[in-house]
């Protein structure tokens, strides 16, 4: 249902490797994927490399990528995910949803963006549009996004994962949103406990 109602779902970060995966997704948090498209048009330009990014100074980068929030934070993880990657993994970004986790600035929501975009891992991160929604839609009561994204596998085939995390996203942005869910226009009222709370009429 949700792959008809956004059957364009997909990432909208642009990249070319896994390094470049890596830096784009850092960079997004608490920043729009367009402008992080945006910065990283001409960065990846200038550095693409593990022994490019991490031979560069937390000033010298933070001044590259000044056009995003948290950007001297940002410009440090890099660096210091880069240089890990470098001494630990031989200059190539780890596969394991675990390795990823252990580098400087990745959170399990990043790891798992990028082993499922990178990798092809079957997972399904979890961000704040897919926990709400799983939350309205009773497929999970969790606080812990963990445990949501453990709820949500259980209906999920690994394959399906990637997918219906961008689908959740995509759902999130245009029509579940925080605020003001578009209910009356919704595919998913008849699934949804949400409009029924709210008094809200459900669609056809
Ligand atoms: S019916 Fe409303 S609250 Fe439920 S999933 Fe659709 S938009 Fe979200």
């Amino acid at each position: 249902m949700m792959g008809k109602a956004y059957p364009g779902a997909g990432p909208d970060l642009k990249y070319n490797t896994p390094f470049e995966l890596l830096v784009a997704v850092i960079l997004s948090a608490q920043c729009t994927d367009q402008q992080v498209n945006r910065v990283t048009a001409g960065l990846f330009i200038k550095y693409n490399t593990p022994q490019q990014f991490a031979a560069l100074s937390p000033e010298d980068l933070a001044e590259e990528i000044k056009g995003c929030g948290l950007y001297r934070n940002k410009s440090k993880y890099i660096i210091q995910a880069f240089r890990a990657i470098i001494d630990r993994y031989a200059g190539q970004v780890p596969h394991s949803r675990t390795e990823l986790e252990a580098l400087p600035g990745v959170g399990r929501k990043t790891a798992g963006v990028i082993a499922g975009l990178a990798f092809g891992a079957g997972v399904l991160p979890v961000d704040t549009h897919v926990q709400r929604i799983a939350r309205r839609l009773n497929l999970s009561e969790a606080k812990d996004p963990s445990r949501v994204e453990e709820d949500l596998s259980a209906y999920i085939l690994p394959r399906q994962r990637m997918a219906a995390h961008h689908r959740f996203i995509a759902h999130g942005r245009q029509t579940c949103t925080a605020r003001r869910p578009a209910c009356s226009s919704c595919c998913l009222t008849e699934f949804c406990r949400y409009p029924a709370k709210k008094g809200e009429h459900s669609c056809t």
